[in-house]
């Protein structure tokens, strides 16, 4: 099942996406998945109508948790140490934008990185869960562009500024629930080149492992969406240039990028 949100020039909705690849079509739901049983209106509406443009398929309730070098070749290929425990990091919510949006580099940076990553949406509250059970809070998982402004990263000590500008959480472009993540791939291409091609088996601290340790921090809430690292090959992206991270089974995210300055 695929579950994505979408407009058609007025209020989002959301809808089941059926089909194959060239006819997909967009069953519509009765409001939102996340919080409400799965019901089809019986609306359908062909994916690549005119007027159909897909969004984020969340916005985050009420965080991003992001995980830093959660894979040993990222570790190695920015000279840092593998953390004991996982590294977390913020994103506020006004970060994320959907399908197609533009990532808007900005004034203050000259080096903004892609860095594709497995992103898993929680479904329900969750507080303190162990590795057993955290797999049950989970509503699905989307693709995540974790936008980097590499040079202020190095040297604002805080990653709050580098990781959570405006633009620099794409998401999408839909989430798929149930799926087994243990070992997918996690790729990028830019301008059709690729970059990067790891897998989630590669993870340093699973997905379970992850829910765990941070609801041990944070209460998540259903929407809360948790990134949960980048394989090697993180690199620049430029004006112009267009940025497409896939993982597999559930798609590919892309996103042209913009400097205005
Ligand atoms: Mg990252």
């Amino acid at each position: 099942m695929r579950i994505a949100r979408f407009t058609t020039g007025s209020d989002p909705r959301y809808a089941l996406v059926q089909g194959e690849e060239g006819s997909l079509e967009l069953a519509v739901l009765r409001g939102d998945p996340i919080y409400t049983k799965i019901e089809l209106t019986g609306e359908r509406i062909p994916l690549d109508r005119d007027d159909v443009r897909l969004l984020a398929p969340v916005i985050p309730r009420s965080k991003i948790i992001g995980v830093g070098r959660n894979y040993a070749d990222h570790a190695v290929e920015m000279g840092t140490d593998l953390p004991v425990e996982p590294l977390l990091f913020l994103k506020p919510n006004t970060t994320v934008i959907g399908p197609d949006d533009p990532i808007v580099l900005p004034a203050w940076t000259r080096e903004v990185h892609h860095e594709a990553e497995l992103a898993v949406v929680i479904g329900k509250v969750t507080k303190s869960v162990s590795p057993e059970r955290a797999l049950d809070q989970v509503f699905g998982y989307t693709v995540a562009n974790d936008v980097t402004a590499r040079d202020a990263q190095r040297t604002d000590g805080q990653w709050a500024r580098a990781k959570g500008f405006d633009t620099s959480c794409p998401l999408g472009p839909w989430i798929v629930p149930g799926l087994d993540v243990d070992d997918l791939a996690v790729r990028s291409r830019v301008d059709g080149q690729p970059r990067q091609d790891g897998r989630t088996s590669q993870l340093v601290f699973d997905v379970a492992h992850l829910i765990s340790y941070i609801s041990e921090a944070f209460t998540l809430l259903p929407g809360d969406v948790i990134l949960t690292g980048t394989p090697a090959g993180v690199g620049p992206i430029e004006h112009g240039q267009v940025v497409e991270v896939e993982v597999e089974e559930i798609g590919v995210l892309r996103n042209p990028v913009l400097r205005r300055d």
